[in-house]
């Protein structure tokens, strides 16, 4: 049997559907890394407001992407994004840069530059990589793949939750924006939110963290998608 030392992990989902803290904990059982890859959508969202680059200026988008370096560092069992020399980690979380990420997610010139950038990432396998096409373009061969999803009402409660008053948000004003993200980010063109054919489908609504893990940790033990890394 493959060793689950081995493996590269997607999941993918839509915002609030318990990615980022099964990702982290899952990474941590299995003692992979962890890359948030919906953070260097986020990194490249900050530097496009900080040049004043409109979403939809694929040129100036494909010129401030070549000169960006963007790269994670962990500290203290943190993951941090780095562009440059800055520590861009605490000014992503915002209502602002997720809607901004989420129209510059859609150009053709960020997806391409990102997706080098992630592969190379991935390279050394042992990851666990959370995003939205993950499974489906970015590592269409990885070995195991989650697709993560729960109602919009719920998902919209996690992330109000979440930011504990970092942001002025209603309850109300989170659920608007995260089903106008969903809408986004399903119907673009390129690579839209959707689970891959081989992803194993988990509804999070009505699961606990706990129960939620199990789940993914017998699909993982399993290697369910392969069945010749079993033999
Ligand atoms: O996951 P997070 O909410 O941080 O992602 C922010 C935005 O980045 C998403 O709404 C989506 O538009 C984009 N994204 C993406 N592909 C990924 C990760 C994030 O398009 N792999």
């Amino acid at each position: 049997m493959k060793s689950e030392q081995d493996l590269l992990i997607t999941i993918d989902g839509p915002a609030g559907a318990g990615k980022t803290t099964l990702s982290k904990i899952l990474a941590e059982r299995l003692g992979y890394r962890y890359i948030d890859t919906g953070a260097l959508y986020r990194g490249v969202a900050f530097e496009a407001i900080h040049h004043g680059i409109a979403s939809d200026d694929d040129q100036a988008l494909k010129e401030m992407c070549s000169r960006l370096s963007l790269r994670f560092e962990l500290m203290d069992k943190q993951l941090r994004l780095y562009s440059g020399e800055k520590d861009i980690t605490d000014l992503l979380r915002t209502p602002e840069m997720a809607m901004k990420a989420s129209a510059v997610s859609a150009r053709p010139v960020v997806r391409s530059f990102l997706l080098d950038l992630q592969r190379e990432i991935g390279l050394e396998k042992r990851v666990v990589f959370e995003g939205r096409d993950m499974g489906t373009v970015v590592f269409p061969e990885a070995e195991v793949k989650f697709f993560l999803d729960a109602s919009p009402h719920i998902r919209a409660i996690r992330r109000f939750k979440e930011m504990k008053g970092a942001s002025s948000q209603t309850l109300e004003e989170v659920e608007r924006d995260i089903i106008q993200r969903d809408r986004n980010d399903s119907t673009r063109a390129v690579a839209p939110l959707k689970a891959a054919d081989d992803a194993v489908r988990i509804d999070t609504t009505e699961l606990t963290l706990d129960e939620a893990i199990e789940k993914m940790l017998k699909v993982v033990e399993k290697n369910a998608r392969n069945p010749k890394l079993n033999e």
